[in-house]
């Protein structure tokens, strides 16, 4: 079985989008309203395909569904995880995710949606949008109504190198400048609760106020309990994140040889900055792959480099 299988990205255009997918990360895609590569995708939205070995031409879904050794067997209807490189050239939308219950009673069997976030760059005295100061859900309601954005939305302070879990029901908005690598549950469900009055050809895109009220957290999580900061990424190592009960997220930084060991089926595996090597495979900067369960026990990694990598 192969160790490795590298995966070619799905896009997505967006009114916020840019062109620093293409520049910085190499991606061939036209367009300067690229907001999102799809990196490891399952979802029908938008797959990502085997682009390398035995595997070449199969989408994600079809790896999963046909080839489930490749992922230890792991049980499950659909491959779990998505992993996503967003640019925000402007502001993105203020928003909220549903979790698996009510997903799955009000969008048609969907997964919920939980993420997290790993600063990649950042403005100086950069911030994201992650919690609400509302004291009540009625005050939370009457602030909605009354469109008192600003005091709502509670912004936090971040630098590259920070990651940051946003639960379901967590109101937030990645904001202009900032690039992150998102790391979430194949979902891709988005109440969209303001949009900054924005138009979209000519109209406003659509709002979900009365899901949003639903779904909404009260009160939010405290912004220390949501940010790990990243600490010294100068050294090799593998740095752990985020565990939670959906992923485990870590950044690795390999400098010559590291090898790592792990009991997931599977992991995710992107390069956010420099080359290398996967066991065998070359990568660099913006390379995404699937380590199999062949290679997920003991990972093989050699070059100057640095990835984030996630597992269930
Ligand atoms: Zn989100």
């Amino acid at each position: 079985m192969e160790k490795v299988i590298l995966l070619k990205p799905y896009f997505s255009h967006t009114i916020w989008g840019g062109k620093r997918l293409r520049e910085e990360f190499g991606y061939n895609e036209p367009g300067d309203d690229i907001g999102e590569c799809w990196g490891i995708s399952a979802h029908p939205s938008g797959e990502s395909v085997a682009a390398s070995g035995e595997y070449k031409g199969f989408s994600l879904s079809e790896l999963w569904d046909e080839h489930r050794e490749l992922f230890g067997g792991m049980e499950g209807d659909r491959f779990p995880l998505l992993v996503k490189i967003i640019d925000a050239n402007k502001d993105l939308s203020i928003q909220v995710h549903p979790d698996d219950a009510y997903a799955s009673e009000h969008e048609n069997g969907s997964l919920g949606k939980k993420e997290c976030w790993y600063v990649l760059d950042c403005p100086e005295e950069g911030e994201l949008v992650a919690g609400h100061n509302a004291g009540s859900r009625d005050e939370l309601v009457r602030m909605i109504d009354e469109g008192e954005w600003d005091k709502l939305i509670r912004r936090v302070k971040i630098k590259p190198g920070d990651a940051i879990q946003i639960d379901p029901g967590t109101v937030h908005a990645i904001t202009a400048g900032v690039c992150v690598l998102e790391t979430q549950q194949s979902s891709d469900i988005t109440y969209r609760l303001y949009d900054y009055g924005r138009l979209e050809n000519g109209k406003p895109r659509p709002l979900h106020l009365s899901q949003s009220k639903d779904v909404i957290a009260v009160p939010s999580a405290s912004a220390e309990d949501m940010i790990v900061h990243g600490g010294d990424i100068s050294s090799a190592g593998v740095a752990k994140l985020i565990v939670s009960d959906k992923y485990t997220v870590s950044r690795v930084k390999v400098s010559g040889n590291l090898s790592f060991e792990t009991d997931a089926g599977f992991i995710n595996a992107s390069v956010i900055s420099g080359e290398g090597r996967i066991f065998d495979t070359g990568v660099r900067k913006g390379c995404h792959a699937l380590i199999t369960a062949e290679g997920a026990g003991k990972v093989e990694l050699s070059g100057d480099m640095e990835l984030i990598v996630s597992w269930v």
